[in-house]
């Protein structure tokens, strides 16, 4: 299994940054987690975007579905020239709410909506994928995702908050990527929804996850700033999103 960080920045891709957005690829499948602000301009140096196999979305926040309706007109012009099949539609799974965001994923024939909660459980072509419920604040549900493949598991944590029950969902995942939204200096009293870069390091080492990569940073970040707060985490390679970073599973 293959990770490419095509974006990682919030809320807002700093000078040629992208926000959330990761190409996960395995030897049969090749699909999107979150399709952020900039990430389609990232996605063409790795993979034509006609080739992709789904997209997930994990919530509705603009950071993470920015880049949504420009993939929809992507592969709708890729199946005009004729480099998509018109009966292959891209599927994309996510939240069933809020209902007018995801009435809005159906696209002519370029894509379907396919809605998650925590019972889904889906095949992508030697991916299984399942959905944990973060704590994220505002009532909109937003999803974790596993995803497995050939005995390996990736955890993409999307965003979220302290009280997410990450135990038996992540636990001794071989890469977990986990949102540190803030560093000491600028970290609120009372946190919502989101987790401190501090915080990440200190989750994935009680999980004994394998690998971690701390993402969902601030552009302005120091990558040397957030790597002196994530040292908690002992257990394996600590990763600081970069975009174009590739870690291989
Ligand atoms: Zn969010
Ligand atoms: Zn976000």
């Amino acid at each position: 299994m293959r990770i490419t960080v095509l974006g990682y920045q919030s809320p807002y891709p700093g000078p040629n940054g992208a926000t959330p957005g990761y190409l996960v690829e395995t030897q049969s499948a090749s699909i999107l987690l979150d399709c952020g602000s900039g990430v389609l301009a990232q996605l063409g140096n790795h993979l034509p975007i006609h080739q992709l196999d789904a997209l997930l979305l994990s919530h509705y926040h603009h950071d993470h579905i920015a880049d949504v309706g420009v993939l929809q007109y992507g592969i709708m012009v890729h199946q005009l020239f004729s480099q998509r099949p018109k009966d292959k539609p891209l599927p994309i799974y996510a939240p069933a709410q809020p209902i007018a965001n995801a009435q809005a994923l159906p696209y002519k024939q370029a894509t379907t909506f396919h809605p998650i909660d925590e019972k889904t459980q889906i095949n992508i072509g030697d991916m299984q994928i399942s959905f944990l419920r973060t704590d994220h604040g505002d009532g909109d549900p937003c999803f974790a995702m596993r995803l497995e493949a050939s005995g390996k598991v990736l955890v993409y944590g999307a965003d979220s908050g302290p009280n997410t029950k990450w135990h038996g969902f992540a636990d001794g995942a071989d890469l977990f990527i986990c949102e540190g939204t803030y560093l000491d200096h600028n970290k609120p009293r009372e946190p919502k929804g989101h987790l401190s870069v501090r915080e990440a390091a200190q989750v994935a080492e009680e999980l004994v996850c394998r690998s971690l990569l701390i993402t969902h940073l601030y552009a302005e970040y120091q990558v040397e700033e957030v790597k002196s707060q994530a040292q908690a985490y002992q257990n394996g390679p600590c990763h600081i999103a970069q975009i174009g970073l590739q870690i291989d599973l």
